[in-house]
């Protein structure tokens, strides 16, 4: 089987490469008939979680997805990618760089977090870090108008935290984090989601 990768915005490129070094196959989810393929992983990208949310739902893919996340299969989102998988979503829909005032979310809505858009504000919206992540160790983390975990509902276990604030969960087959593994050349966290 394969990972699919979520393509139609964003950062699904460094995802794909990262994949790639690992060994594991995928190919791109761009429309809705590209969930006939046989896939059993689902990377969500980095990017703008309201122009991928929309997308997804004018693609047809908001539902599908959603099931079979539901259903188990196993899912990695990173920034944007972790905003379309919180149940609920907080942050200012109406800032002048938004590309929109409509929906910030909930979009997939099956991982029982909330979480906070472009919450490190405009002076601090790309810092790097490195934190201890769950039992993989200490990791690079790169920051982009990220987002963090404001609430861990019952169901999500932290994974990691900086500066106090939760900056990674996992809910069994969800992993959300908010910032963006894809960048650093570390492959734990890829690693972790191809063991789930
Ligand atoms: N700020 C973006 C959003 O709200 C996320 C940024 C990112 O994915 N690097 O969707």
């Amino acid at each position: 089987m394969a990972t699919a990768v979520l393509a139609l915005q964003g950062a699904f490129a460094e995802h794909e490469a990262m994949l790639d070094r690992l060994g594991e196959p995928w190919f791109e989810l761009r429309e809705a008939r590209d969930l006939d393929r046989p896939f059993d992983r689902l990377v969500l990208p980095g990017g703008e979680s309201t122009v991928q949310g929309r997308l997804l739902r004018e693609e047809g893919m908001l539902v599908p997805l959603r099931e079979r996340i539901l259903a188990g299969m196993p899912v990695l989102g990173t920034c944007a990618g972790l905003i379309l998988l919180a149940a609920q979503v907080s942050g200012d829909a109406s800032r002048q760089d938004e590309p929109s005032p409509d929906q910030v979310g909930p979009w997939l809505g099956t991982l029982d977090v909330t979480v906070e858009r472009n919450a490190y504000g405009r002076q601090l919206g790309s810092f790097h870090a490195r934190a201890e992540f769950d039992e993989v160790g200490e990791v690079p983390m790169s920051f982009i108008r990220a987002p963090y975990v404001a609430g861990v509902g019952p169901r999500a276990t932290e994974l990691a935290r900086v500066d106090g604030r939760v900056v990674a969960v996992r809910q069994g087959n969800q992993i959300g984090v908010a910032f963006h593994p894809e960048l650093d050349g570390d492959t734990r966290v890829h690693e972790m989601f191809l063991e789930l």
